[in-house]
């Protein structure tokens, strides 16, 4: 079993105070809050963010490492416990658990270029690993993010990833690519397309090119289908996948993969270890 990094035991939530909250979209709102002691999260964990009374949620964590109490999170407007979050104020208070799951190990990326692939909520955690990584040039190599939503309306971070896109320089690259399925009559500034077409045109060298994605479930088929015609070893390909979880730390099975559970031994899988399970990518 992992080591379960909780301040106060697994199931005791630490009350963290609403900062900010900022609505992102018609359905998703960005929350900073601070916790009583930093998290120590790594990159593509997750927390169970709760409300005393009403319910509790895995949400992801949206920030990278940071040495400071603070949290960032972004939460779509879903059902029952999201759609009271979503009125919430600065000042009031949510209960957080974890940090849970295995998150990405910033050491695998040493070295490599790094190709972001997500879908819609899917840039909420890997914003979480872009992040470091853009921060550390000389650590690694070519960064590429392809973003798609199905909407302009529904683009979450639109302003950083066109800072991100400004980040690179010739010894560290960084490409963005911004998709639309639609842009249903609005400005848009990005390609028109789905968020797996530009593969087949990126420059990759299958040996030092490593994959994240995370997006909704129909994408990781196509986008794997595209890698690996590209000569990327589902070795090299991670995957952020999602189920529905309860307890945080694989005791309850609600989440089980077959003989792993989603929410300790993923949510971040290298493609590797689970594309012959029958329930991982369906
Ligand atoms: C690891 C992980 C990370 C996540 N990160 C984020 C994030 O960063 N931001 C975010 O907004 N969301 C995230 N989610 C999804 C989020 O946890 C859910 O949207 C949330 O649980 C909704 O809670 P709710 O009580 O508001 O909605 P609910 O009332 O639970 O309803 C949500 C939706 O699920 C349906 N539903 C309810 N019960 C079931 C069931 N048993 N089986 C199937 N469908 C059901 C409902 O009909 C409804 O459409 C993440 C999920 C996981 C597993």
């Amino acid at each position: 079993m992992n080591a379960i990094a909780c301040h106060d035991g697994p199931f005791l939530p630490q009350m963290a105070r609403i900062l900010e909250v900022t609505a992102m979209t018609a359905r998703e709102k960005f929350f900073r809050v601070a916790l009583p002691a930093p998290l120590g999260h790594r990159p593509g964990q997750f927390v169970m963010l709760s409300l005393l009374g009403i319910g509790e949620a895995p949400i992801s964590i949206s920030c990278g490492p940071r040495d400071d109490n603070i949290l960032e999170m972004v939460i779509r407007n879903a059902g029952s416990l999201t759609q009271v979050l979503h009125r919430l104020q600065p000042g009031q208070f949510v209960g957080v658990r974890g940090p849970f799951g295995s998150g990405f190990h910033l050491a695998d990326f040493y070295g490599k270029d790094v190709v972001f692939i997500v879908g819609g909520l899917g840039l909420v955690p890997l914003r979480s690993l872009i992040q470091p990584i853009l921060a550390q040039p000389d650590l690694f190599g070519h960064v590429t993010i392809i973003s798609g939503c199905r909407t302009p309306a529904e683009e979450l971070y639109r302003e950083e990833l066109q800072s991100w896109s400004r980040m690179g320089g010739e010894r560290r690259p960084v490409t963005v690519i911004r998709l639309v399925d639609d842009t249903a009559h609005l400005p848009w500034d990005g390609r028109i397309g789905l968020v797996t077409a530009p593969i087949a045109d990126l420059a990759m060298d299958p040996d030092r090119t490593l994959v994240a994605l995370c997006g909704p479930p129909v994408m990781y088929k196509f986008a794997i289908m595209e890698l690996t015609g590209r000569g990327i070893a589902h070795s090299h390909i991670f995957v952020d996948l999602e189920r529905r979880m309860k307890c945080g730390i694989g005791q309850c099975g609600h989440c089980q993969i077959n003989h792993l559970t989603c929410c300790q031994d993923g949510p971040v899988f290298r493609l590797d270890r689970i594309v012959d399970l029958q329930e991982a990518l369906q």
